[in-house]
């Protein structure tokens, strides 16, 4: 099912679970704001999330609602992630998607990084 980015947020969704550690996940990456994993079910060599550790629902409601260090705290470990991984040089690919348009599954904001190899044609169709 897809997400409603208007409804509230849903603290027991499955990336609250794995942020409170109830759930596991193989870490790449933690800091304050934000946290990266290895997608369960990759779509890419690397295919890594990377969602904020406060309570937004999408990219809507943290663009909106999230305070500048929260912000300013993401996007630096999303880049962050990329140059650790060792993604720069051959590039990669940001995905985030919002709402049922978007296709987004789980209502906690993640942004999928994918890399490794050519990702191909942006949408596939
Ligand atoms: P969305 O469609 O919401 O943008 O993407 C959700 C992503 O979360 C999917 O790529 C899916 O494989 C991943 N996912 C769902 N449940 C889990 C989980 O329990 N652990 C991890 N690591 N990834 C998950």
């Amino acid at each position: 099912m897809t997400v409603d980015p208007a409804k509230p947020y849903d603290p027991d969704n499955i990336f609250a679970k794995i942020l409170r550690g109830e759930i596991p996940c193989n870490t790449v990456y933690e800091d304050e704001h934000a946290l990266a994993f290895h997608d369960i079910n990759p779509q890419a060599p690397v295919h890594i999330l990377v969602v904020p550790k406060g309570a937004y629902v999408s990219w809507d409601d943290f663009s909106a609602s999230a305070s500048e260090a929260e912000i300013a705290g993401f996007v630096r470990a999303v880049g962050h992630v990329a140059r650790e991984q060792g993604l720069v040089v051959r590039g990669y690919r940001l995905l985030g998607n919002i709402g049922r348009n978007g296709g987004q599954e789980v209502p906690h904001l993640h942004i999928h990084l994918f890399g490794g190899g050519p990702l191909g044609p942006m949408l596939a169709g």
